[in-house]
């Protein structure tokens, strides 16, 4: 299994338009940076690849990277970043078969995969695919399975994608807090990779209007607000998962300029050869 880290910021992204903070000027001056959320996973045993969320910088990361057009694509929820590069499809593909939750989302009164069939509706060339979460579905020759996360006020979902051949394993934490459900944390657990969604460092909590929550022994917050975990968080939750490797992702530009570009933060552009 080959892994691609296509997208590795926030909704904003680093650098973000129009910020001239020092971690978006030294970004620039180092040539890093860290668009919307997306992941390319290619299954190297048979050619075929499967893209983890539709980034609104679709076009551009597959230019940049030089990965294959997936076969066949997942949205783990409906936020911006993670959904609204789904347009790309349009004349790219001949036809794209999209998985989605069906659970539905006492929010909207509809499941992720309604949501998406919905705001779509006139692109002929998607067909979306209800999965039921906490089952494992073959796509793509992997064995994908979708588990509930905690991203108020949204569902939201992880993933774990396994190689039934050679037993590789990437878990994807999805957008997070650290109350990820047991059940969930389960079927995470001993991956090969964890991507984990980091969006600052537990000291930044102090200056979200909601603080943070989820405190851990000493006191540090997991969770930054109420939809992300922060650094801490998510290192805290590679180690009860028993992560081999772990990449934090879906990372701000809040991070200090000092602390931005240190392990285990990922950047664009890395590749992962799971075996
Ligand atoms: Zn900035
Ligand atoms: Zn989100
Ligand atoms: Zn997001």
């Amino acid at each position: 299994m080959r892994v691609t880290l296509l997208g590795t910021g926030d909704t904003t992204g680093t650098p973000t338009v129009g910020c001239d903070c020092e971690t978006c000027r030294t970004a620039r001056e180092r040539g890093l940076e860290r668009t919307r959320f997306s992941v390319h996973v290619e299954n190297e045993r048979t050619g075929e690849s499967l893209l983890v969320d539709f980034s609104p910088d679709f076009r551009y990361q597959f230019l940049r990277d030089d990965v294959a057009l997936p076969d066949a694509g997942i949205i783990t929820h409906i936020h911006f970043d993670h959904l609204d590069g789904l347009g790309n499809a349009f004349r790219v593909f001949d036809s794209l078969e999209v998985y989605a939750a069906d659970e539905t989302d006492p929010r909207t009164g509809k499941s992720v995969a309604e949501t998406v069939a919905d705001d779509y509706h006139y692109l002929n060339t998607i067909t979306v695919l209800p999965t039921t979460p906490l089952e494992s579905t073959r796509i793509c020759g992997l064995d994908v399975t979708f588990v509930p996360v905690d991203h108020p006020p949204l569902v939201c979902y992880g993933l774990a994608i396994e190689d039934p051949e050679t037993g590789a394993k990437l878990s994807i934490t999805g957008d997070t807090s650290y109350a990820v459900p047991e059940g969930s944390r389960e079927v995470l657990a001993d991956p090969d990779l964890l991507l984990a969604d980091a969006i600052v460092p537990a000291h930044l909590c102090a200056s979200h209007p909601a603080g943070g929550r989820h405190e851990g022994p000493d006191g540090t917050p997991y969770t930054f607000g109420s939809k992300h975990m922060t650094r801490e968080g998510a290192l805290t939750l590679a180690e009860e998962l028993e992560a081999s490797r772990t990449r934090l992702v879906h990372l701000a530009h809040y991070y200090p300029a000092e602390e931005a570009f240190e392990e285990p933060l990922a950047v664009d552009g890395e590749r992962y050869v799971l075996e």
